[in-house]
């Protein structure tokens, strides 16, 4: 320990090496190992401001694969045991009114973060069917940005604003007893929590 402490003071940066017996590398699936999550970033020199995924990507995402930990068996009806299996998500009919909850909270045993990262989510035309498994019988896949609702702050305390829509390009903002109203082009930002969706009727 104390020379990784030596070495984090030189490079600032910390590389951990792990070694497993040869036996309980062919017992455990490593695979999960290849799509490991990142749970914390640093607040020091992690941050990178800039930073901007876009909502389509978040949603390609969602509906990936997951591979379950060992810690999160899944029971076999047919091997009559608990085995490492994989979970997916799929898109199979669409909503009237379309909610995206980002996930900006992370939790882990170890710590607790928020994601700043900057989502760029489109406004007028949100296309889903792409990511629809029953293509047919569907009504419109295309959605349209209503609301906003933002969350400024960290884990410990913040505070929430919305923006909505009215008409036309007219978007107002609701900050406790203030109602102002605010060009489209703000209404997208790394304080963005929830985003509420319409879906387009078509003439
Ligand atoms: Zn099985």
């Amino acid at each position: 320990m104390n020379e990784l402490v030596t070495l984090m003071g030189a490079s600032r940066r910390l590389h951990v090496l792990v070694c497993w017996p040869e036996a309980q590398v062919e017992h455990d699936d490593t695979h999960i190992l290849t799509s490991l999550p990142e749970v914390f970033k640093s607040g020091a020199y992690g941050r990178r401001p800039q930073e901007s995924v876009s909502l389509y990507k978040c949603l390609e995402a969602f509906l990936q694969e997951e591979p379950l930990g060992p810690e999160d068996m899944w029971y076999c009806p047919g091997c009559k045991k608990h085995c490492q299996a994989i979970k997916k998500l799929d898109l199979w009919r669409l909503p009237e009114i379309l909610v995206i909850h980002l996930k900006r909270f992370s939790y882990s045993r170890f710590s607790k973060n928020k994601l700043e990262t900057y989502v760029d989510f489109p406004i007028d035309n949100f296309d889903l069917s792409p990511y629809i498994v029953q293509k047919n019988g569907q009504s419109c896949s295309r959605y349209m940005l209503y609301a906003v609702s933002n969350h400024y702050g960290s884990m410990g305390g913040g505070h929430y604003t919305a923006f909505v829509h009215q008409g036309g390009d007219q978007w107002y903002e609701f900050d406790d007893s203030h109602v102002y109203p605010i060009s489209q082009e703000k209404i997208k930002s790394s304080a963005a929590y929830v985003l509420f969706y319409r879906r387009v009727i078509e003439a």
